[in-house]
């Protein structure tokens, strides 16, 4: 092959993150060529939770690029200005925007870049290979093709996470929230008659009140692990673990360090629910019960410990954790709002990407059992002749909250990657 064939950096996936880092490249480093292989043929962002009224988690202007520039061209301000929104939304009653409209602008961003992107090829196989006579990354895709970069960033997302006992079932009445909204949109015209959901995240009571909604006469019952719902902590002060300085901080951390952060952390970003659709849930079931019609129920302490797909229902061993009492409950869907695995060697984490498998034992692992991620998201390689491999949004559990699930650092984190690129002569 010619090196025309090969790009500088070839990026896996083209969500935020990748499209971030694509504009970056685009306005920081405008010679270094790129390309990126995106499975879906029309992405749309987070695309399985894009429900009717549902808001944004994170302040608008930390979008795909205003805290590395603010000038550019793709601020979410520049969007609403050029689709002639801006003084209408700026005039909204809300205090952020609907995660609909954060779509629109994704689009809108992710459609300038369309001739970079091969879209509809998911990734397979990631390889290291001679390229032009020096290693390089040779990617396969599902149309079979091969492509060549001499850096490779992965910026898939993360896995969903299915915990025990569903992770032994393969049940069309079991969907992750990943797949919300296709598998109740199948539902229309024959509404269940139960549905549980799994978790007590924000986007368990998110799902909660669209079904309650979607299906007025459907009883749902959500079951949490801990005793309720709690509020998301929106401290300022602990917000500040979305800015750059704690990122570096986290990294310097040790790992009972990191433990007793990510403790203090978590109710900022998870396993804890805005006080908007926290007080609607339960306002809900409270006029519910003032009917003499509850439909929707919050069943905290349970730990559903079985699940058996029986063709026509779904049914489900659950425990009250303290009386350690059994119920059997048969539901006609069941919607897992459990989450994402972030890497590590724990129960709920992966130890590395999947896709990572051809290539895995070029790179190092601490002690812990952790991917070595280097501070710019680098990862560290045993072996000579590895070309660089970046992670774009899989970092969590190195760089800490602000790293994976969510949009606050995504612009600074592209002029990491960028800055990384240029240390290795490729940007
Ligand atoms: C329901 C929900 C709501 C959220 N709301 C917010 C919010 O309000 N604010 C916030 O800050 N964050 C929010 N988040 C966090 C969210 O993870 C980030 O906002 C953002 O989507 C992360 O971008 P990403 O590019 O890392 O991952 P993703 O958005 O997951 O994009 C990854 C892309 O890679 C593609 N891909 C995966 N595997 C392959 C492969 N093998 N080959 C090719 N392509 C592949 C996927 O199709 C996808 O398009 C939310 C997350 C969820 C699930």
């Amino acid at each position: 092959m010619t090196s025309t064939d090969c790009v500088d950096v070839i990026g896996v996936g083209f969500g935020p993150a990748n499209l971030s880092l694509a504009i970056a490249l685009q306005e920081e480093t405008p010679r270094t060529t790129a390309a990126f292989l995106e499975a879906e043929t029309d992405p749309i962002w987070q695309g399985g939770m894009l429900l009717d009224g549902s808001d944004m988690q994170n302040h608008p202007n930390r979008d795909l690029v205003t805290l590395r520039n603010p000038r550019s061209h793709y601020t979410f301000l520049n969007y609403l200005f050029e689709q002639g929104r801006l003084i209408e939304h700026l005039n909204l009653p809300m205090e952020f925007p609907l995660r609909k409209e954060y779509a629109h602008y994704i689009r809108w961003a992710t459609d300038q870049f369309r001739e970079q992107v091969g879209f509809g090829v998911r990734v397979n196989d990631i390889a290291v290979g001679d390229v032009d006579g020096a290693p390089g990354y040779v990617v396969t895709g599902s149309d079979g093709t091969r492509r060549y970069g001499r850096s490779l960033v992965l910026g898939t997302g993360r896995t969903p996470f299915v915990p025990s006992p569903f992770d032994t079932i393969d049940s069309p009445r079991v969907a992750h929230l990943t797949r919300y909204l296709p598998t109740v949109q199948r539902l229309a015209q024959d509404p269940p008659r139960t549905i549980a959901v799994i978790g007590g995240s924000q986007s368990a009571v998110e799902i909660v009140l669209d079904l309650a909604a979607r299906f007025p006469h459907t009883r749902i019952i959500d079951y949490v692990r801990s005793f309720g719902l709690p509020l998301k902590d929106t401290s300022p002060f602990s917000e500040e673990g979305f800015f750059p300085g704690f990122t570096d901080y986290y990294y310097r951390a040790n790992r009972s360090g990191k433990d007793t952060l990510d403790a203090y952390m978590r109710p900022t970003n998870y396993s804890s629910i805005d006080a908007d659709v926290l007080h609607e849930l339960y306002a809900l079931i409270y006029e519910q019960r003032l009917d003499g019609d509850q439909r929707v129920f919050v069943l905290g302490n349970r730990q559903v410990r079985a699940v058996e797909d029986e063709g026509t229902s779904v049914r489900l061993e659950v425990e009250e954790v303290h009386t350690h009492e059994v119920v059997t409950e048969r539901a006609d869907l069941v919607v897992l709002a459990t989450g994402f695995r972030d890497l590590g060697p724990r129960p709920h984490q992966e130890p590395y990407p999947a896709l990572l498998a051809g290539v895995i034992d070029r790179f190092q692992f601490d002690t812990d059992g952790y991917l070595i991620t280097e501070p710019d998201y680098r990862l560290r390689s045993l072996m000579d002749g590895t070309p660089p491999l970046f992670l774009n949004g899989l970092c969590e559990s190195t760089h800490g909250i602000g790293d994976a699930g969510s949009f606050s650092l995504l612009s600074l984190r592209a002029a990491t990657i960028i800055d990384g690129l240029r240390k290795e002569g490729i940007a």
